[in-house]
């Protein structure tokens, strides 16, 4: 903007002889001289200057000199009133006489420091010359002012003027009263919200109204011309100021600081060069700093214009017209410059040029600060409705938005629950930030690959993309599909995805899943309880070997009832609620009982006789089977320690859970025990259950080690029926292995079975174990057992598990 206001063009022109009363700008250099160190009067100027065309250019430079022009008119037949007309009121001292015959007859001051006489109501300059048939008449002007801005002089008729001065005052009510209007929807926009890029804007608007009515002349028409004086003497400073706004403006608006926070570092050094230029405006004068500030305002220009495009690029979206407000900006500056130059005519529209780009720039700065507001409210929704690492459709955006969005389908619709496990090992092993990385490069696999299907319901996301995939949580992902009886045949499509493993920089990762379908119509149920079913669905297919489960009701009234048997649970473990019975173990060659297995016994008072099978595993899974543990091992020690003379001779077997043996001092503290109830370890054999996996932690087998050398013997439980069981044999070092009940339930029938059980007891021969079999209930199995070498057995056949008392009767 400054470029132009400061060189607001200085018109040259010369008399014209044959002058109509219609000439428009004078172009052509006046007549120039420079005044001496002594300020002249009119009259001697007029006889002792030596005017000259060849001065008018050093004349219309920046300087501190005083200068005089003269215009000389060609006589006239008929008195011909004319106006002189100039739109710059910034010359410090600008003194316009008009001479008739020699003598001065008219004397009008308009310079920006002085008080204009005579007075005129209409801020422009202008003022009337009358020429008078039979007398020679000169104009002089004398200027005298730091810079150089005698603007194009306009002679012209009285009736052209009135046209000029209307459309003028046009211009500038409509300039002035949009300015104004922007201004006031900005401070309130302003109030309400508080963002700084509004703040900034504000005063670099209220710089830019301020200096535009002095310059373009519309301020006395709005205030005390004293006032406007004032601003035109710091003119400059206020060009200054209003830079460093725009400067702050466009770090704000384009979140230079989250965007690019590299360049957000420097603007204290640009803080303290516009602190720097603002001094030096007030104190050098104009024609000095006029160079410098046009270095700093370009500077700015580049700079700004530099940031939004890099913004741009990064999908800033309302960058686009803050780069718009700019070029205005530019533009308008640019036709100033031409205009100075001589490069563009001057006109009512050049001369207007400039104001008028600056509303427009205000203007596209004032929807940018809209448009931003809305971006940003968007990029707001946005981050709350979608996952930061995947960007797809969230928890938040299935809670809450998804009914809103979807004109949902009359019918039933499918919801798909995809179960991920893993990914909490994976945080523990390669960190957080890559196994959420890992689950959401999946859930775009998921996401990408329903693309193509037809049924499923796509969510709308505020930035106009959409999501097929809601990404509840690192493990659990959700998509919707209707028109379907079943959604089997997509997830059977995902199941390569599902397969596929994610490269990370250390390792290949192998995502495991469990996929749980609900089915409902969403007009009369929430979405929240279809979730609930897929989740209860998806669970039971962990234990599935189906790819997916639907839901069914009974899982339901299975979970209640698992959360709460871990009430209860906690309960009896604190009551001590628990006893145990003994089931006899006999030596096959002779039928001699030499042992027992303690089996845990819960009967709760509402519930009845709960079975082990359904309670251990459950407290393994919530971590309650170590007090268990420790519960069943203090009332048997205990009982065995009251018991010691009868139990001479024979051994218990005492059941625990693979997960004790992961537990850091498991075998210390089970030594620990034995000693204090002064129980030999020789007499207790640990079962320790195959099926729930020994994980090859160094430190189950440091536990089992431990046991083994304080004399314990160790049993590997319900063997076979695991997937690891030979690795256990090694790990472990067991005395004993017990054959599942599974293969020898159906041994009379089953021929699979029969091989199996028989190379099981020849196995262990040779590793020289004990084996026993397990849930023997027919004189057939016990005779194959037999036959094949077996050397313990246990089942109905022989003794259901009974009383402590009554094994003791037993032995
Ligand atoms: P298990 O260790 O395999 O125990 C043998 C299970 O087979 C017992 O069931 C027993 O009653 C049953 N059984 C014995 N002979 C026969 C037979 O001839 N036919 C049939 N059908 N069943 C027979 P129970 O008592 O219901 O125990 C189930 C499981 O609960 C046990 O399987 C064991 O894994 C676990 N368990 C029991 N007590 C404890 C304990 O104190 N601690 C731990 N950690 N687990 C225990
Ligand atoms: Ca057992
Ligand atoms: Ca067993």
């Amino acid at each position: 903007m400054l470029f132009c206001l400061l060189s607001t063009p200085v018109g040259a022109f010369v008399v014209p002889s044959d002058f109509t009363g219609s000439t428009d700008y004078l172009r052509e250099p006046l007549l120039t001289a420079q005044e001496g160190p002594e300020r002249l009067a009119a009259e001697d100027a007029l006889a002792s200057l030596e005017f000259d065309t060849a001065l008018f250019h050093p004349a219309s430079d920046l300087s501190a000199q005083a200068y005089w022009h003269k215009i000389e008119f060609a006589p006239v037949d008929t008195p011909t009133e004319l106006i002189f007309r100039l739109s710059n009121i910034m010359i410090d001292e600008l003194d316009f006489y008009l001479l008739q015959n020699g003598e001065v007859v008219r004397h009008w001051v308009r310079g920006d420091t002085q008080s204009w006489s005579p007075d005129a109501a209409y801020a422009s300059i202008w003022f009337p010359v009358e020429l008078q048939p039979g007398s020679t008449h000169q104009v002089l002007i004398r200027k005298a002012s730091e810079g150089p801005l005698l603007l194009p002089l306009r002679l012209m008729s009285p009736k052209q003027f009135e046209q000029l001065t209307e459309t003028s005052f046009k211009i500038w009510a409509a300039a002035a009263g949009a300015l104004l209007i922007l201004l006031i929807h900005n401070t309130v926009t302003f109030l309400l919200f508080r963002y700084p890029a509004y703040g900034f804007y504000i005063l670099f608007h209220s710089l830019v109204f301020l200096s535009l009515g002095v310059t373009q002349g519309f301020g006395p028409w709005l205030w005390p011309m004293a006032f406007n004086q004032f601003l035109g003497s710091i003119i400059l400073t206020l060009y200054t100021l209003s830079a460093w706004c725009i400067f702050h403006f466009s770090l704000q608006f384009l979140q230079i600081r989250t965007r690019l926070p590299g360049w957000w570092r420097y603007r204290r050094l640009a803080d303290l060069a516009f602190a720097s230029a603002v001094l030096v405006s007030l104190v050098v004068p104009e024609y000095a700093y006029a160079t410098p500030f046009s270095v700093l305002q370009g500077a700015v220009s580049i700079y700004c214009l530099y940031l939004g495009f890099k913004i741009l690029r990064t999908g800033f979206s309302p960058a686009a017209l803050f780069l718009v407000a700019w070029s205005f900006f530019i533009v308008g500056a640019a036709i100033g410059g031409m205009v100075f130059r001589s490069q563009l005519p001057f006109n009512t529209f050049t001369e207007h040029a400039l104001l008028i780009s600056t509303v427009i720039e205000l203007l596209c700065f004032s929807f940018s600060l809209t448009q931003r507001t809305r971006y940003l409210e968007t990029e707001k929704n946005q981050q709350l409705l979608t996952s930061p690492v995947s960007g797809l459709a969230n928890r938040n955006y299935f809670i809450n938005h998804l009914h809103r969005q979807h004109a949902l389908p009359n019918d039933r619709v499918h919801l798909v629950l995809i179960q991920l496990s893993g990914i909490t090992e994976l945080s523990e092993a390669v960190g957080p930030e890559s196994a959420m990385k890992a689950s959401a490069t999946l859930a775009q696999r998921i996401n990408q690959a329903l693309e193509s299907e037809p049924h499923i319901l796509r969510h709308r996301l505020p930035n106009l993309s959409h999501s097929n995939v809601i990404d509840m949580d690192q493990e659990n992902l959700v998509f919707l599909c209707d028109h379907l009886d079943s959604p089997g045949a997509i997830i059977e499509h995902l199941e390569p995805v599902l397969n596929q493993t994610i490269h990370l920089s250390q390792l290949e990762f192998q995502q495991l899943f469990s996929i749980g379908v609900a089915s409902g119509d969403l007009n009369r149920m929430d979405v929240t309880t279809l979730y609930q079913h897929a989740q209860l669905a998806a669970r039971a297919n962990w234990r599935s070997t189906h790819l997916w489960s639907p839901y069914q009701q009974d899982l339901q009234s299975r979970q209640h009832r698992q959360l709460m048997l871990v009430a209860e649970m906690s309960k009896a473990i604190r009551n001590h609620d628990f006893h145990f019975e003994i089931q006899p173990k006999i030596v096959l060659a002779t039928g001699q009982i030499n042992s027992g297995e303690v089996l845990l016994r819960w009967h709760h008072a509402s519930l009845g006789r709960v079975s082990p099978a359904d309670f251990i595993p459950l407290a393994e899974h919530v971590g309650l089977i170590y007090q268990l543990t420790q519960l069943i091992l203090h009332q048997v020690l205990s009982w065995m320690q009251q018991h010691a003379d009868q139990l001479q001779g024979t051994t218990l077997a005492i059941n625990i859970s693979a997960r004790d043996l992961l537990q850091q001092n498991f075998a210390a503290g089970v030594i620990e025990l034995c000693k204090g109830y002064g129980i030999s370890p020789g007499s207790i054999v640990l079962e320790i259950t195959e099926t729930s996996v020994v994980s090859d932690s160094g430190l189950a087998v440091d536990n089992a080690a431990l046991l083994r050398s304080a004399g314990f013997s160790l049993s590997i439980d319900d063997f076979g029926a695991g997937y690891s069981s030979m690795q256990n044999i090694h790990r472990l070092q067991p005395d004993e292995i017990k054959i599942d009940r599974l293969f020898v339930s159906d041994l009379d029938s089953n021929p699979t079975h029969q091989t199996l059980c028989r190379s099981l007891i020849q196995l262990s021969r040779d590793l020289h174990i004990h084996t026993t079999a397990e849930g023997i209930e027919t004189e057939e199995q016990l005779k194959l057992l037999s036959s094949w070498g077996c050397h313990s057995g246990q089942g109905y056949f022989f003794h259901r598990p009974m009383s402590p008392e009554e094994y003791l009767d037993l032995l």
